[in-house]
């Protein structure tokens, strides 16, 4: 049995960021994703010395490793927003986020990508993004800027492979950029990954166009809606249109070995066991 990979969840960070990895630990998690502030809030209060010293010592007791955590930006964050001011405060919000990163220790960031609102093109909206994020870049160190591939709802960026490809191409330090693969949005996108076939046709295409070696996490959803339906909804591995093959794929793909591997599915209370069968799939 290989023990190359690493399951998780995103993890509740309610009273504290330290109790997302106690929240990990409980569920037998060996990678987790958090957000390091309220996710629907713009602003948050520095992370203070002791909150940091108490998520690295809890970090440490659980022997989960800095690399294999996740934690994702604020949802109000649009990188790609066509208006100036709003396209700042998205900026300011975003540097931030990266700082708490490298305050709490931890080398990525995950994000989505960004949306046009329909009021500037798909690819001046993708230049913003890489604009944004180089500025980012540049006032920061040690953290990766981890693109998300989402459902394509709305006018939400990053669901074709050739967006996230065409961000990472205009990033200047390309050692500090990946993306993270969601299931659900991939699927929802329109890639299908249900039989041996499709599996190995849409992650060949991902390598041509993107390439493993950008690849620094996956989220491990089913899907509620159907293959390009483009709607964002997840579902508990094996309950939604996706099934379990895929995920039993995933878990014998040496591509997807040491990055985090983390469940968005929508039940928590059986994220134990959805971990346990994910580890159950390993060949
Ligand atoms: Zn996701
Ligand atoms: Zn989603």
């Amino acid at each position: 049995m290989t023990n190359k990979k690493f399951v998780g969840a995103h993890t509740s960070a309610a009273g504290g960021v330290f109790n997302a990895v106690k929240n990990a630990e409980a569920i037998g998690a060996k990678a987790f994703a958090l957000f390091t502030k309220n996710q629907k809030r713009w602003d948050a209060k520095p992370l203070e010395t002791a909150t940091i010293d108490k998520f690295q010592k809890e970090l440490d007791k659980s022997g989960i490793l800095a690399k294999h955590v996740l934690p994702h930006d604020s949802y109000l964050i649009n990188l790609g927003h066509p208006e100036v001011e709003k396209r700042e405060k998205s900026m300011d919000a975003f540097l931030d986020e990266v700082q708490r990163c490298e305050l709490l220790g931890l080398d990525k960031l995950n994000f989505h990508p960004g949306s046009h609102l329909k009021q500037i093109s798909e690819d001046e909206c993708l230049g913003k993004i890489a604009e944004a994020m180089n500025r980012t870049l540049d006032k920061t160190s040690g953290v990766s800027l981890v693109l998300e591939n989402t459902a394509g709802q709305g006018s939400n960026l990053g669901w074709r492979f050739e967006h996230l490809a065409a961000i990472i191409d205009k990033i200047e330090d390309k050692s500090r950029v990946g993306v993270c693969i969601d299931t659900c949005h991939m699927f929802t996108a329109g890639y299908d990954i249900r039989t041996r076939d499709v599996y190995d046709k849409t992650w060949a295409e991902f390598e041509h166009i993107v390439g493993f070696k950008y690849l620094m996490g996956m989220h491990i959803n089913d899907s509620k809606p159907d293959l390009g339906s483009h709607v964002d909804r997840h579902h508990s591995l094996g309950l939604g249109k996706i099934g379990l093959d895929a995920f039993r794929f995933i878990m014998n793909d040496e591509r997807m070995d040491d990055i985090p591997l983390i469940l968005e599915t929508i039940d928590e209370s059986i994220w134990k066991e959805e971990i346990e069968l994910l580890y159950s799939f390993v060949d």
